[in-house]
């Protein structure tokens, strides 16, 4: 599908990754790999392009298993340090060395990656080996390397993150709620990948009814399960779900069917 966006999940964890340092539970000791999961964070690929969906504290090892070595753009959802702080390693994935690497998020995010890493948005800086980037605020929907990537506001308890929609492929990490608006963005999807932390509830993530009560009424094809906490034990808990859903796990991959842009 030369045409197509695939989408790799490469990171399927919670904000502490999973095993989560100094716990003895089944699934931190498991060695189902399916259960090891790093933090948060996606790849859409398409065209030759690769855009990288947050950078996560786990981006060097994310790229080393998947054979990642540029990306052309970096969409952000939010500004909590496990969705942000491999930030300095995006200085050896630049796909275009002689311009900055443009990142995307909401105002107040790119206000945030600006002020809280300064060194890697100066024109100048006396930095040599850094991330050059370049903050580009969302407005609205944006076009990428010829395909149209549509932001969708979520509420992540108090706060607001972003997640982004292509083609029928959707990509919702860390949320609890979504706005009446951003469900109209959200009709006749083929893959939904969303939050679904754990089985309790929880104030800032949707827990995994929550999340797959909310994908049967958008009617997704297919539904991910992502942000995943030591709660969840891939071989144990896969197969409670209904047929359509499913949990992430690290290196899932998978493209959206139809060829044509959108
Ligand atoms: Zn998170
Ligand atoms: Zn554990
Ligand atoms: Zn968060």
């Amino acid at each position: 599908m030369a045409d197509g966006v695939t989408i790799k999940i490469l990171g399927s964890g919670t904000s502490t990754g999973v095993p989560v340092v100094g716990c003895s539970c089944d699934v931190c000791r498991s060695t189902e790999t399916r259960n090891q999961r790093s933090r948060c964070s996606a790849l859409l690929s398409w065209g030759g392009y690769h855009v990288l969906i947050d950078s996560s504290p786990d981006l060097r090892q994310q790229c080393l298993s998947h054979g990642i070595t540029q990306v052309d753009a970096v969409l952000y959802t939010h500004n909590h340090a496990d969705h942000v702080h491999g930030i300095d390693d995006l200085r050896v994935l630049n796909g275009s060395p002689d311009r900055p690497l443009a990142v995307y998020g909401a105002q107040q995010l790119i206000q945030h990656l600006s002020s809280s890493f300064r060194y890697a948005f100066e024109s100048q800086s006396k930095v040599g080996f850094r991330p050059r980037l370049k903050g580009v605020v969302i407005a609205d929907t944006l076009s990428l390397f010829g395909r149209k990537i549509v932001p969708i506001r979520l509420l992540h308890g108090d706060e607001t993150a972003l997640g982004y929609r292509v083609g029928d492929l959707a990509y919702l990490t860390d949320c609890s709620a979504v706005p009446e608006e951003s469900v109209a963005r959200l009709q006749g999807l083929r893959v939904l990948v969303i939050d679904g932390l754990r089985f309790r509830n929880h104030p800032t993530h949707f827990s995994v009814s929550q999340a797959i009560d909310f994908a049967q009424k958008l009617k997704a094809e297919r539904v991910v399960l992502t942000h995943l906490s030591h709660d969840v034990d891939y071989r144990l808990h896969q197969q409670l779900l209904p047929k359509s859903v499913e949990f992430a796990y690290d290196g899932l991959i998978f493209c959206n069917r139809r060829s044509s842009r959108s």
